[in-house]
């Protein structure tokens, strides 16, 4: 029914469910930021940590081929003043032999003459017997006039199977032809074993990487890693640069995160790195834990929400259930007399500002107190139910109001409908209501049930002095009288005011 329309449950539940949702929004979005921020920090920490590592371990491979240098100069110096002959190689093998024992580092030192056998070498016992003409630093000096060191690929050592890193120089003659190499062969192990003193965790590697993508070294040290060509695995770029990186390692398939440093000395570089998973563990469980114990609040800060949500919805409900219980008729189901009266008021007033009509019709059923008594009080109720839904389907415009104005007589409240309006209106009730053909032995002539309405219309002036909203219900009274008087079962339109 229009009449009630104004009363609404509050939306004090729906609101306080959303400020629930917003708080439960606000700590899971600040629990994820300050947890992703956080990850952020370990692995900038990480990267920093293993590219300084990488750094320095470059710097002691530089170390380390610079001594060897130092060494095949000053061999090279010797040879070449001494000439390449039995005696002077005799005299340079006491002098490898001494040098080299004291290096670490150095597995060897060789001279190799020109047709590219062993003259001498730190490690006794090969003269001769080794012939190093088919191998690539030897070919190198050969060919190039070059008097700069060469840093050699990765090849088995003549002098004994393991993998060897070579470095060497070219031995002139006096006339300056070609007069063979001096080489210096140094173990991948020992890089192996020098990177194995750092602490990587027990996923990390320290890599030590030939500029053209060749795995050199490597810590932990894998044998069938030593000298395979990583240049066209995703993890390592050729020439790249220093800086950090996240890979699949392609030797043992484990997920890494670290630092790559190169030298611009030599063609080598170290990539330094830790397992990504070992590393990010310890974040990994509290994430987890902070998310449950996050997750668990949210929880019930959610519950807790809904519930009270709940129970405030359900005070709201019966808050408005009672609200419109206040104002309805329990017969009829109409409004009362208590909203007609509030309702009268406020048309009243809008009317008289608006300078419009207000309308008003007091309907009273014919000879009522005969039908109770011939039908009975329970069917004279059943009957004034009736005609209420009958005149509530007659006024329908919103504004207008339908109410039980006392016994048997109901009200309609038409605002802004002048007086023709609410002839009609009256004369479309009083013909619904015949039409309704409810049987009434005493209503003579018709003998069913009808109606005589009253209908009073007027401009209300904002003087209140002059005539108030009573004036109107006067004026439909007494028309209602009239038509009472004039034979009942009519519409009576009041006289202007
Ligand atoms: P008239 O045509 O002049 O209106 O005759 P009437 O008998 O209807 O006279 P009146 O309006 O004075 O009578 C009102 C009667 O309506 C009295 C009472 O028996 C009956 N009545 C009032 N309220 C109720 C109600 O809530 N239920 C029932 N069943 N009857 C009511
Ligand atoms: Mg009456
Ligand atoms: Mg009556």
């Amino acid at each position: 029914m229009t009449a009630f329309a104004h009363i609404r449950p509050k939306s004090a539940a729906r609101g306080l469910k959303a400020f629930v949702v917003v708080v439960c929004l606000v700590i899971l979005g600040l629990g994820g930021w300050r947890d992703w921020s956080e990850r952020k920090q370990e692995i900038a920490r990480i990267n920093a940590e293993t590219l300084n590592l990488a750094k320095s371990l470059v710097q002691h491979a530089e170390d380390t081929f610079e001594v060897a240098d130092a060494l095949l100069v000053d061999v090279v110096d010797r040879v070449e003043m001494g000439g390449i002959v039995p005696d002077a190689a005799r005299r340079l093998d006491a002098f490898l032999v001494e040098r080299v024992q004291s290096l670490q580092r150095i597995k060897s030192i060789s001279v190799y003459e020109e047709d590219g056998f062993l003259l001498t070498s730190s490690l006794p016992g090969h003269r001769g017997k080794v012939n190093a003409k088919d191998l690539a630093f030897f070919q190198h000096h050969r060919t190039s006039p070059s008097g700069d060191w060469f840093f050699g690929p990765l090849i088995r050592d003549p002098l004994g199977g393991d993998w060897v890193l070579t470095l060497s120089r070219r031995i002139d003659k006096p006339d300056g032809s070609f007069g063979g190499v001096a080489q210096a062969s140094i173990p991948p192990r020992y890089f192996a074993n020098f990177f194995g003193r750092f602490d990587v965790g027990t996923q990390g590697s320290i890599t030590l990487i030939h500029k053209n993508g060749t795995l050199l070294s490597r810590y932990p040290y894998i044998e069938r890693a030593i000298g395979a060509d990583i240049s066209n695995e995703p993890s390592y770029q050729s020439g790249r640069g220093s800086g950090s990186y996240e890979y699949l390692s392609p030797v043992d398939q484990v997920a890494r995160m670290g630092g790559y440093h190169r030298n611009h000395i030599f063609p080598i570089g170290v990539l330094a790195s830790v397992g990504r998973d070992e590393t990010l563990a310890d974040w990994n469980r509290e994430f987890v834990f902070r998310t449950v114990v996050m997750s668990l609040l949210v929880a019930t800060i959610a519950a807790l929400g809904w519930i009270l949500s709940a129970e405030l919805r359900r005070r709201e409900e019966a808050e408005a259930e009672l609200s419109v219980l206040a104002v309805t008729d329990g017969l009829t189901g109409l409004a009362n007399r208590r909203l007609f009266d509030k309702q009268l008021e406020t048309e009243w007033l809008r009317a008289s500002r608006e300078k419009s009509p207000v309308s008003l019709l007091l309907v009273d059923v014919d000879q009522f107190k005969a039908y109770n008594d011939i039908y009975g009080h329970q069917a004279g109720d059943e009957c004034l139910r009736t005609i209420a839904k009958t005149i509530a389907s007659a006024a329908r415009r919103p504004g207008d109001l339908v109410a039980r104005y006392g016994g048997e007589e109901l009200v309609i409240l038409l605002p802004d409908l002048d007086e023709v309006g609410a002839a009609a209106v009256a004369e479309n009730i009083r013909a619904k209501v015949e039409a309704l053909c409810v049987q009434h032995e005493a209503n003579i002539p018709s003998r069913t049930l009808t109606v005589s309405i009253g209908s009073a219309t007027c401009v209300p002036s904002l003087d209140r002095s002059r005539n108030g909203p009573e004036s109107l219900i006067t004026l439909a009274d007494a028309a209602l009288y009239r038509a009472k008087q004039g034979g009942r079962n009519r519409v009576a339109a009041a006289k202007a005011a």
